[in-house]
Parts: structure tokens; C-alpha cells; sequence
């Protein structure tokens, strides 16, 4: 649980740059500040996956400003602030792009600052510089321009006292960048003709730039509010004017990766979900997490301490998760010192996912049966080791698993004791609003790597869009989603998370 304030605590307030968008771009500090918050207060530019960093139970708040809809006004939003940081909390002020560019951050400062509170800040990629980047736009290149000039077109250009200087904005040399300026572009661009611009000049608009909804429109001063109203082009968009338009075509490497516009959603649990969520973004995927399930310590931790602390009795340690692994090892050494005190026993591991985990305590599996189903591990292991006549067996699995296993080891004579390493519950939370997104925007492939993640994400009873691809991990998985009435459109051949994300990329790539 995150940390409850105490009025001997003292509170302070972080203004946190969480980047453009891109999860990839959210900077080392700012997932620290994340992780520490009691409070969380973020913008409609926050990419809502940084979210999924904080503490369970912390107060997320929304304080968003969209063009016209206003959920706080400047000064509360300032005063929640404060009142949050004088009761003690950890306060992560999140901002899109960095928060001293056009975000209010200075303001903000100066609030804390003059109410006597704590504060730091914590700079962010901005979107004028990696929008453009991400679009195949390079702010600046020497072949094209020594200048930058950052401005905003927030501003009412009809106004009669604009502090935007025309004259002076349409003949600076280099690349010009404004934010906010979609509403209003016809308008800006004819002034900046007016104002003695060449009305062939690029310009480039990359909407929700970094992100896999990006999308880019390209045109001249002239010609670029026509091509927005034809396409309806909508906010929030990053505009670049400037010959360096002209690289894009060269350099879009973002749109060019294999799953690029492919919309992805991970259902394991939040703890998990990361490897894969990290190899589909890597891909181009536009990937989010909808965890179902979670797990929890067994019900008797006692037993299960028990069983552990006999372990080395055992011929065979019978792993059939990497849960069941790293839950094994944190028991195990709660209780011994050395890893020696393991003892003789060998490992057997159902799939290479567990095998690996396995891996990483620097052991190794005696054998791994060739296909990762409870079925063939008895077939394969006595194969292996002849009879299992007497044979003692720990198998450490969680509390819900199939029996198929200990009926099939004791029918050939062996001995089996069962550990409960941990149980597999429903999970609850939804700090990233998953399931509203999966409601309004649906998904292009929805993947599950276990039994227990396609049981749960059913009774959620999520409406599945049509035309989803689902994609399983394997055969027991996909038995699963049979029994709810599915046939995965996706299975992997090799039952591990980079089989996983291999089958999806060759099945939905470019
Ligand atoms: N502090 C932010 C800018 C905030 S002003 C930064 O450094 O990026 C808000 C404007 O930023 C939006 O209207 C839009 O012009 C731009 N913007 C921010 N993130 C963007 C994104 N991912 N794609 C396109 N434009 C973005």
C-alpha cells in the first residue's frame, strides 16, 4: 500500500515532464516520482500507462484541459497543490512533453514556491522537439537552418493586441515550431504569408505525435488549412514550418516498424505484463495493459514454508510456472542462507518461460519436456528416467491448478507432495482506466498467456469489437478460450512470451 500521510510528514510536490507520449521517452526520474507518489495529478497529454507505475491505492487525480473542456480551472488546480503538499503528501504533478515548455510548470512553481511549499522538477521530453523527430523531422540540420523558434498559436491572432510578433515570426530564419495552433492554422498561416513568408514554405502537422495513433499531414503555408479542413484533422498537434519538412519522407522511421498502427492489449498481471508489453512496443505496437488476474501468497504460507524447508528430501522439484519459481526461491531463502541447502533434488520445468526463471537463480532444469502440457511431462519424464516407481516428487503450483498432473505422476508409481506457492485471484484495480479504452476504442489483438487470464478477462464481460484477433500462448490456453466459446485466431508455437509476440508479428506485421 502506498505510504498514508501523517501530519509529521512532510509533504512536496514534483512537476514531472512525462514526455510526448511515447512510454519509452518517460524519463528515469519521472517513473521514480511515479513510484513514490501518494498523489498523482495529470494532464490530458499523459500518456495514462505511466499510471500503471504507481502504488496500489495511491489518489489519482484528473486535472486535464482540452481545448474547451475544462475539468479545473488553473487556480485549483494550483490550490489542490498545495493543500495536498501542507497535508504531507507526495505530491507527481504530471505534465505532458516537458513542463517548462508551454505547460504551465513555471506557473505552478511560482504557486508552490509562494505558499511555502516543497517542490522539484523533473524535465520531460517535449513534443516540440521528439514530435517532429517521430514524424521523420529533424528540428534542426545543417543543411537546412541554424535557428529554432518555438511559439504557441494558442493565441487569438485577431485580437487586437496579439503578443505574437508576425512580422517578425514570418521572417526569422530556421525552423519554426508552434504548438496549439491546429484550431486556429488558416488564420496563422495567412499571417505569416501576409507578413512576407513564401507561401511555399513545408509545413508538417503530427498529430498525438510518438504515439502509435500518430499522423501526419504535410503541406505548404498556402495550402495546409485546406488540407486540414479536407481531413478533418483534429488537436493536439505539433506544427513545424521549415524546409527540414522536406527530410520527412527519408527519415520517417517510427510509421515504418512491423506492428505499427496494430492496437495490442495484455491481459496478465501488471507484474508480468511488462516483457511482453516492452517487445510489442519495440515493434511498433501500440500496446495496453488490461491485467485480470494478480496473485497472492497461499493460504496457509505456514504449509508452504513447511515443504520448502524440506525441499532437498525430494528426488524431483517439479516447477510448472515462473510464478511457482519465484515464489519457491522467496521462501527459500527466507529460510536458508545457502543456496547448497537446496540439496540434491533435480528440476523439472513445464515450458521454457519457467525454465528460464528458473535460469536466472543460476540452476537448471534437469529436464523440460518437449511440449509444455501437463500431459506429456509423465510420457516424456519416464522416457527420460525410465520408471518413476517411488520416485518422491515436489510439485510447487498454485492453489488453483489442474490435477491431470499428480494423477498422472501417482498412477506411475511416484510419490507426490504438493506445494501451494500462491494463489491466482481476480484483479480489481484499474489505475489506467483499461477497461474504459477497451469499451471506447477497442483493441486489434488481445493476447492471453494463461488459462486463468482468459477465465477472468470473460467474466469481465468486455465487449470484444469485431474483427479482434486473439492470440494464445499455447495449448492449454487455447483450451481455455474454447471452453468460453473462442478460437484464438494466434497460437504461438513456442509457449513463452517471445513465442508469443513472434506469432503476433508474423501474423500481423508488415
Ligand atoms: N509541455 C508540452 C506542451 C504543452 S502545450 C511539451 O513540452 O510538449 C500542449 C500542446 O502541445 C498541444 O496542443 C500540442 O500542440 C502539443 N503536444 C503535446 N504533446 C503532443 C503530442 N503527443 N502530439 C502532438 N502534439 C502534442
Amino acid at each position: 500500500m502506498a505510504s498514508s500521510s501523517s501530519s509529521n510528514k512532510k509533504g512536496i510536490c514534483y512537476l514531472v515532464g512525462a514526455g510526448p507520449g511515447d512510454l519509452g521517452l518517460v524519463t528515469l526520474r519521472a517513473k521514480e516520482c511515479i513510484e513514490l507518489a501518494d498523489v498523482i495529478a495529470y494532464d490530458y497529454l499523459v500518456n495514462k500507462e505511466v499510471l500503471a507505475w504507481a502504488q496500489p491505492g495511491v489518489e489519482i487525480i484528473y486535472v486535464g484541459k482540452q481545448a474547451d473542456q475544462h475539468t479545473l480551472t488553473q487556480d485549483k488546480i494550483n490550490s489542490l497543490l498545495i493543500e495536498k503538499v501542507k497535508t504531507g503528501h507526495t505530491v507527481t504533478r504530471l505534465k505532458g512533453g516537458d513542463p517548462y515548455v508551454f505547460g504551465r510548470g513555471g506557473e505552478e512553481a511560482e504557486e508552490l514556491e509562494a505558499a511555502g511549499c516543497a517542490w522539484e522538477v523533473v524535465h520531460g521530453i517535449s513534443s516540440t522537439i521528439a514530435g517532429p523527430g517521430y514524424a521523420g523531422i529533424p528540428v534542426t540540420h545543417r543543411d537546412h537552418c541554424s535557428q529554432l523558434t518555438i511559439f504557441t498559436g494558442h493565441e487569438d491572432p485577431t485580437k487586437e493586441e496579439s503578443s505574437l510578433d508576425f512580422a517578425q515570426l514570418a521572417s526569422t530564419p530556421g525552423t519554426r515550431i508552434m504548438l496549439m495552433g491546429v484550431g486556429r492554422i488558416g488564420i496563422l498561416a495567412g499571417k505569416l504569408v501576409e507578413h512576407g513568408a513564401a507561401s511555399d514554405t513545408p509545413v508538417a502537422l503530427v498529430r498525438w505525435a510518438t504515439t502509435p495513433r500518430q499522423e501526419v499531414l504535410t503541406g505548404t503555408l498556402a495550402t495546409i488549412a485546406d488540407l486540414v479542413a479536407a481531413r478533418g484533422f483534429k488537436p493536439p498537434a505539433v506544427c513545424i514550418i521549415g524546409g527540414v519538412v522536406g527530410l520527412r519522407e527519408k527519415l520517417c522511421w517510427f510509421e515504418r516498424r512491423p506492428l505499427y498502427g496494430q492496437r495490442i492489449v495484455v491481459t496478465r498481471t501488471r507484474q508480468q505484463a511488462g516483457d511482453l508489453s516492452r517487445q510489442l512496443r519495440s515493434l511498433g505496437a501500440d500496446v495496453f495493459e488490461l491485467p485480470t488476474i494478480r496473485t497472492e501468497p497461499p493460504r496457509s504460507m505456514m504449509e508452504f514454508g513447511q515443504l520448502v524447508q524440506d525441499c532437498h528430501k525430494y528426488e524431483w522439484i517439479l516447477f510448472t510456472s515462473p510464478n511457482g519459481v519465484e515464489a519457491f526461491f522467496d521462501m527459500f531463502f527466507k529460510l536458508y542462507k545457502d543456496a547448497r541447502d537446496v540439496g540434491g533434488a533435480k528440476f523439472v520445468c513445464i515450458g521454457p518461460g519457467t525454465e528460464k526463471k528458473l535460469k536466472d537463480y543460476h540452476l537448471s532444469a534437469e529436464f523440460v519436456p518437449e511440449k509444455s502440457v501437463a500431459e506429456s511431462l509423465v510420457k516424456e519424464l519416464i522416457a527420460h528416467v525410465g520408471s518413476l516407481e517411488n520416485q518422491s516428487v515436489l510439485w510447487v503450483r498454485p492453489e488453483d491448478a489442474r490435477d491431470v498432473i499428480v494423477t498422472a505422476l501417482t498412477e506411475h508409481g511416484a510419490i507426490v507432495d504438493e506445494a501451494i506457492a500462491y494463489r491466482t485471484v481476480p484483479e480489481t484495480e484499474d489505475p489506467t482506466g483499461a477497461h474504459a479504452r477497451f469499451r471506447e476504442e477497442g483493441a486489434d489483438v488481445l493476447t492471453f498467456a494463461s488459462s486463468s487470464a482468459v477465465e477472468n478477462f470473460f467474466a469481465l464481460n468486455l465487449p470484444l469489437p469485431s474483427g479482434i484477433k486473439i492470440a494464445s500462448i499455447g495449448p492449454v490456453t487455447t483450451a481455455a478460450l474454447k471452453v468460453v466459446g473462442h478460437k484464438p485466431h494466434i497460437e504461438a508455437k513456442q509457449h513463452d512470451i517471445p513465442g508469443l509476440a513472434a506469432a503476433i508479428l508474423k501474423a500481423c506485421g508488415k
